[in-house]
């Protein structure tokens, strides 16, 4: 497990500056400066609010984002360094996972205790380590029982993809399911259209987490229709990532959809990322992709 080592994880909202920002000047020094210069140390003193949004403190712009100086006797501005991760923090958020379940699950506090959370550890890494720094565009299914550590996994994973500027969209499939399914077949225009709105995000976002996909005991035709509509958009895109976690399994799956299954299967490296396992103990089992 060494390459964890190689890999920063930038938790975003525990980053400090080490400068000391704008030094404060006593009313003589200020005298002296020209009004352009008076201008922008003001403003490089004056207090912004930023930090009240993402917790991050910066000295440097005091929270505002942007440092005024001055050139050729006019006053100019450009963003502080702590934008960057201000935008970082703004990615994590957007995601729709909470800033807790972000600390909670780390690929780094993943404890593998047996050879099933082992070989998952570290098909995780790999998988993270392809798409993060090598760009490609696999995908990936954490499929089994709950309890198996799949979202612990899932979280890490898009963590590592964050930290390298991918846009990520969490869809928690029960949840969301039931208000597509019923905008869908709704008679009126204005619902069709906010289903239609909605399945454009899903469909287009650079990289879709799709959380407990497929719950068995509330599987229906519709929402099999809504999967493979969304799986099959994602699909015919190369730039598109996937990332399913879910307690179906890659046989049953086989099982509940050979097209849906095909899909998957090709995009994981032809099965390469689907880890799946029956009885979280002992036992597992990779369904290679056919
Ligand atoms: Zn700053």
């Amino acid at each position: 497990m060494e390459e964890i080592k190689n890999v920063e994880i930038k938790q975003p909202t525990s980053i400090e500056e080490n400068s000391n920002g704008v030094e404060e000047l006593d009313q003589a020094a200020i005298s002296k400066m020209s009004y352009v210069e008076q201008d922008s140390y003001f403003y490089n003193i004056s207090e912004g609010e930023l930090n009240l949004e993402d917790g991050i403190n910066c000295p440097i712009c005091r929270n505002k984002g942007f440092i005024s100086y001055v050139e050729n006797n006019h006053e100019k501005v450009k963003n502080c360094t702590c934008m960057k991760r201000r935008k970082l923090y703004r990615r994590f958020l957007d995601t729709g996972i909470s800033k807790d379940q972000f600390k909670r699950y780390t690929l780094e506090n993943y404890k593998a205790d047996n050879e099933i959370q082992k070989y998952c550890l570290e098909k995780a890494i790999n998988y993270s380590n392809d798409v993060a720094k090598d760009k490609k565009s696999y995908w990936l299914y954490i499929g089994g029982e709950s309890g198996t550590g799949k979202t612990h996994l899932c979280t890490g994973i898009i963590t590592r993809l964050l930290n390298s500027d991918y846009e990520v969209k969490y869809f928690v499939w029960n949840t969301e399911i039931p208000s597509l399914i019923n905008q869908r077949k709704s008679f009126y225009q204005e619902e069709q259209d906010n289903y239609r709105k909605r399945i454009k995000e899903i469909k287009e976002c650079q990289v879709l987490y799709i959380d407990d996909f497929l719950q068995l005991d509330i599987e229906t035709k519709e929402s099999l229709s809504v999967a493979y509509e969304i799986i099959n958009s994602r699909y015919t895109d190369d730039s598109k990532i996937t990332i399913i976690s879910s307690e179906v399994t890659a046989e049953k799956l086989y099982e509940l959809s050979k097209a849906l299954c095909g899909r998957i299967f090709e995009k994981t490296n032809k099965g390469n990322y689907v880890i799946t396992y029956n009885d979280p103990k002992d036992n597992y089992r990779m369904k290679k992709g056919e």
